[in-house]
C-alpha cells in the first residue's frame, strides 16, 4: 500500500471509530428505566418506579415523581418551600410530554403546590399548551386545585437576607461547589440520601421509559432565586427543559435556565440522538453549545442536562462540576455523578 493510501484509510478508520465512540458513548439499554436531575430525587424515582414496576404508563410515573419534592418544604427549588422571586412571591413553572407527542405547561404561577398535575391538565383538557401566571391559576382553581401559601418561613428568611444586598447571582462559581462538593465527600460514605451541595437552582426534569415501551416526561421548579417577578426559564418551555419524541428517546434540563432557552436544549438534544448520538453524546454537545455562546463565562455557568432514548440507554453532561442525577431501574437506584466541560 503506498503512503497516500494509507494515509487515507486511516483516516476514515479513525473518523469511522470517532462516529462508532459517538454511538457507543451510552450504557446498555433496559425498561423501564426513570431518570431524574439531582441526587435528592432518589425520593421521586422511588414514586416514579411504583407506577413503572407495576407496568404503568411512563407519564403516569414521572407525573407521581415530580410531585414528591413539589410538596417537600425542604426543597427551596420546587414547589412549596421554594425560594421566592425578588418581591417575595413563589412563582412556579412546569411542564409535562407524553409518548403522543402532548404537552402540556404553567408558567409563572402562584399558590399551587402541585403545578405538575395542572400542566398535565393543560395539555389533556384544553386545546392549549401553556398557560401562564393568573391564568394559569385560576384554570387550577376552577378544576378544584387547593390555594395555598406557598412561602415557607425558611424560604422567607432566605430571601429577607438576601433582600439586604439584592444581588442576583444565577451563577456559582467552580471554586465555590468544589468547596461545596469537597465538604460533602464525608456525608458520601453514607446511604443516599446525603445532601448535595445547596445551588441556587435545582429543578427536578424527570423522563422515563415504560414496560411497554413508551416515554414520557416532566420538569417542575421554582425557578432561580430572586429572579424579576414574571420570569420564566427553560422548565416549563417544551424543547427547552424538556422534550419527549417517542420514536427517539426524552431529555431534559437543570441550571441557567435562560442558556437552555436559547439552543433549544432538550429538542436538540432529542434531535441529536435522533442522528445516532447517545444520550451522553447528545447532552455533551447541547453543552458545547451553551460554552460556545457564552465564551470564557461559562465556567461560573451551571446547566445541566439528562437524556434517555428508546433503548432505556441512559447519559447526562454539564457545563461544569456538580451535576449528578438518579437512575432506577428493576436492578435498583444508583446516582451518577455526570461528566462536564469545564
Ligand atoms: N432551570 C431552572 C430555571 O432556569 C432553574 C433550575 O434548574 O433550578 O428556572
Amino acid at each position: 500500500m503506498n503512503r497516500r493510501k494509507f494515509l487515507q484509510l486511516s483516516a476514515v478508520s479513525s473518523a469511522l471509530l470517532s462516529v462508532k465512540e459517538t454511538l457507543a458513548a451510552g450504557t446498555s439499554g433496559t425498561k423501564p428505566i426513570v431518570i431524574s436531575t439531582w441526587a435528592p430525587n432518589i425520593k421521586a424515582n422511588a414514586e416514579a418506579w411504583k407506577v413503572l414496576g407495576n407496568g404503568g404508563r411512563a407519564l403516569d410515573a414521572v407525573v407521581a415523581g415530580v410531585q414528591v419534592p413539589e410538596a417537600d418544604p425542604n426543597d427551596q427549588s420546587v414547589g412549596y418551600g421554594g425560594l421566592p422571586d425578588r418581591d417575595g412571591k413563589v412563582t412556579l413553572d412546569s411542564c409535562v410530554m407524553d409518548e403522543n407527542g402532548q404537552c402540556g405547561s404553567v408558567m409563572a404561577m402562584e399558590y399551587i403546590m402541585h403545578p405538575v398535575l395542572v400542566a398535565r391538565l393543560v395539555m389533556e383538557k384544553t386545546p392549549h399548551v401553556q398557560l401562564v401566571g393568573d391564568g394559569a391559576l385560576q384554570f387550577a382553581l376552577a378544576n378544584g386545585f387547593k390555594k395555598e401559601n406557598l412561602l415557607t418561613p425558611e424560604s422567607e428568611k432566605a430571601w429577607k437576607e438576601w433582600l439586604k444586598t439584592s444581588k442576583y447571582n444565577p451563577m456559582i462559581t467552580v471554586e465555590n461547589i468544589q468547596e461545596k462538593i469537597h465538604n460533602n465527600q464525608q456525608e458520601k460514605e453514607t446511604p443516599y440520601p446525603w445532601p448535595v451541595p445547596r445551588l441556587n437552582h435545582d429543578t427536578i426534569g424527570m423522563v422515563a421509559l415504560d414496560a411497554k415501551g413508551n416515554l414520557g416526561g416532566a420538569c417542575s421548579t421554582s425557578g432561580m432565586a430572586y429572579k424579576m417577578h414574571g420570569r420564566v426559564g427553560d422548565s416549563p418551555i417544551i424543547g427547552a427543559g424538556l422534550f419527549v419524541d417517542n420514536e427517539v428517546g426524552a431529555a431534559s434540563s437543570t441550571g441557567v435556565g435562560e442558556e437552555v432557552v436559547k439552543i433549544c436544549g432538550s429538542h436538540t438534544i432529542v434531535e441529536m440522538m435522533r442522528h445516532g448520538y447517545s444520550p451522553e453524546a447528545a447532552c455533551k454537545e447541547a453543552v458545547r453549545r451553551i460554552i460556545k455562546n457564552n465564551k470564557g463565562k461559562a465556567k461560573d455557568l451551571q446547566v445541566g442536562f439528562l437524556a434517555i432514548n428508546k433503548k432505556g440507554e441512559h447519559g447526562a453532561y454539564a457545563t461544569i462540576k456538580g451535576f449528578n442525577y438518579c437512575v432506577t431501574t428493576a436492578a435498583g437506584t444508583k446516582v451518577i455523578d455526570s461528566k462536564f466541560m469545564i
